[in-house]
C-alpha cells in the first residue's frame, strides 16, 4: 500500500512551488502513484482504465516490463555520457528508428520533447530553403515552446509573443469546416495564403495526420497529397508531426501521414517513442541534414544511453507484440460501437478517428453543432468516478479523447464504450 502524500498535500505543495499555469484533469485531481500496462492506481488503492496513456505517451502500456528491463539495466551501466563520446545505444537506435521509415528519411537527431523536435525541425526547414515563412493548420498543436507556440493555433496554449512569419491555414476538418470533406478547397486556401499572404516562398508546412490536441480530427482525405505539391513548388518542405499519431496507433500505418499517402521531408515525433521516457526525435533526408553542417548541432541529454535503450526497447515491442494490428483491431471494434452509441444518444455530434486515436464529439445541437460544453464536464467528472480516464479535447473542451496504451483490450473498448453510455444515460 502507499504510504506517500496524499491528494490534497501534494496539491498545496504543488500550488506553493509550481507555475500557476499547471492545470490537472478533475475537480478533485487525481493522486497517481502506480501504473500497470493499461491501468492507473491513485493513492487509494483504486484502479483505473486508462484511456488516454498520460496524453498519448505511454504506448506500450505502464512500466511495461521489457522496457524496464532494458532502462534499468542501461541505468546500472552508464547513464550520461553524451554524443562526444561514442555509445552504442544512440547509433543502435537511430539505425532501427531510420529502418521504419520510408523513402529517404535516414537521418536521425534526437531531442527531449515534441517542441523540441518541432523547433529543430522548423529551423532546419528555414536553413534549408533560405526562407521564413512557416504555414500550419489552424486548431493544431505543434508544441508551447516560445518558437512552436507560433505554429499551434488554439488560443488556450497562445500567449502573446512575437511569432515570426507563420500561416495558419484553414483547418481541413471534415466535420466542422465549411468544406466539408472537399480537400481541395482547402488545399485552394494554402496557395491563397501563399499568393497573397508571403513572398511567394515559403519555408515548409507542418501537420499532424490527425490532430491531437485539437480533438482527433483527422485531416480530409487527400489534403496532404495536394498541399505537399503546393508548398514544394513554393520552395518549402513538408513536415508531419507524428509525435501522437506514429508507431502504430492509427492501426491501418506505422505513421500517421501514411494515411494520406504521402512522404514528408522531415517527421518529428516524441510521446509514445519513449513510452514515457522524456525522449523526442527528428527524422530527415541526407540533403536537408547536411544544412546543419555550417555549424554544430549539439543536444546534451539527446539520445542519452538510458533513453536510448528505452526508446530501442519500445520498438522491439511495438514489433513485437504486432501493436499496430492490434489498433485497427481494437480501434474498429471501438468505433464501431462508439458509432452504434451515436444512433442511440442525440448529444455524440461526430465519432471520428483510426485505430487508437479516437474522438467522440459532443453537441447540444446536431445541426448547429454547438458545443456541449458543460455536459462534456459532468460526463467528464462520471467516467472517472466509474474507473475511466479519458482526455478533452477541442477548442472548446467538448472532445473526448480516446487514445490508450495500445495494450487495451477489446473488453476494455467495451468497458469505455459501456460507462460513457450509462453516463450519458444518466445525464
Ligand atoms: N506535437 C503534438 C502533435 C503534440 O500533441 C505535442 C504535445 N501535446 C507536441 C507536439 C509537443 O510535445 P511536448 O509537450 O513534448 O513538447
Amino acid at each position: 500500500p502507499y504510504h506517500g502524500p496524499s491528494a490534497d498535500e501534494v496539491l498545496t505543495k504543488r500550488k506553493k512551488y509550481l507555475g500557476p499555469s499547471l492545470f490537472y484533469y478533475y475537480q478533485k485531481p487525481l493522486n497517481i502513484v502506480e501504473g500497470k500496462m493499461q491501468y492507473l492506481f491513485d493513492d487509494t488503492g483504486r484502479r483505473y482504465l486508462d484511456a488516454f496513456a498520460g496524453i498519448v505517451t505511454v504506448s506500450c502500456g505502464h512500466c511495461h516490463p521489457q522496457i524496464l528491463n532494458a532502462i534499468t539495466e542501461q541505468n546500472k551501466l552508464l547513464q550520461h555520457a553524451t554524443t562526444i563520446y561514442l555509445h552504442h545505444a544512440i547509433a543502435d537506435f537511430a539505425e532501427a528508428l531510420a529502418q521504419k521509415m520510408p523513402g529517404n528519411l535516414k537521418v536521425v537527431y534526437f531531442v527531449n520533447s515534441g517542441s523540441e523536435a518541432n523547433e529543430l525541425a522548423m529551423m532546419m526547414a528555414r536553413l534549408y530553403t533560405g526562407n521564413l515563412g512557416m504555414i500550419s493548420l489552424r486548431n493544431a498543436y505543434h508544441g508551447g515552446s516560445s518558437s512552436t507556440i507560433g505554429l499551434t493555433a488554439l488560443n488556450t496554449w497562445k500567449y502573446p509573443i512575437p511569432e515570426g512569419e507563420i500561416h495558419h491555414v484553414m483547418n481541413p476538418d471534415p466535420y466542422r469546416g465549411i468544406f466539408g470533406p472537399d480537400a481541395k478547397s482547402y488545399a485552394k486556401d494554402v496557395q491563397d495564403h501563399i499568393d497573397y499572404g508571403t513572398s511567394g516562398r515559403v519555408a515548409g508546412f507542418i501537420a499532424e495526420t490527425i490532430q491531437g490536441v485539437g480533438g482527433a480530427v483527422e485531416l480530409a482525405p487527400g489534403y496532404l497529397n495536394l498541399v505537399y505539391d503546393i508548398v514544394r513548388k513554393s520552395g518549402g518542405v513538408c513536415i508531419a508531426d507524428e509525435v501522437q499519431t506514429g508507431f502504430g496507433r492509427t492501426g491501418s500505418h506505422y505513421w500517421g501521414f501514411e494515411t494520406q499517402g504521402v512522404i514528408p521531408d522531415i517527421v518529428t515525433m516524441a510521446k509514445g517513442i519513449g513510452n514515457g521516457l522524456p525522449l523526442g526525435a527528428v527524422v530527415t533526408t541526407p540533403e536537408i541534414a547536411s544544412v546543419m553542417n555550417q555549424k554544430i548541432q549539439f543536444n546534451t541529454f539527446g539520445g542519452n544511453p538510458v533513453c536510448s535503450a528505452g526508446g530501442l526497447a519500445v520498438l522491439r515491442v511495438l514489433d513485437q507484440e504486432k501493436r499496430q494490428a492490434h489498433c485497427a483491431e481494437v480501434g474498429s471494434h471501438m468505433l464501431e460501437r462508439l458509432r452504434s452509441l451515436m444512433q442511440k444518444h442525440e448529444i455524440i455530434g461526430d465519432v471520428r478517428g483510426r485505430g487508437l486515436m479516437v474522438g467522440v464529439e459532443l453537441v447540444t445541437d446536431r445541426k448547429e453543432k454547438t458545443p456541449a460544453k458543460s455536459e462534456t464536464a459532468v460526463l467528464f467528472e462520471k467516467l472517472r468516478e466509474l474507473g475511466v480516464l479519458v482526455g478533452k479535447g477541442g477548442l472548446h473542451g467538448n472532445v473526448f479523447r480516446i487514445k490508450p496504451p495500445m495494450c487495451f483490450t477489446k473488453d476494455d473498448a467495451d468497458f469505455v464504450v459501456d460507462a460513457l453510455d450509462y453516463a450519458i444515460s444518466k445525464l
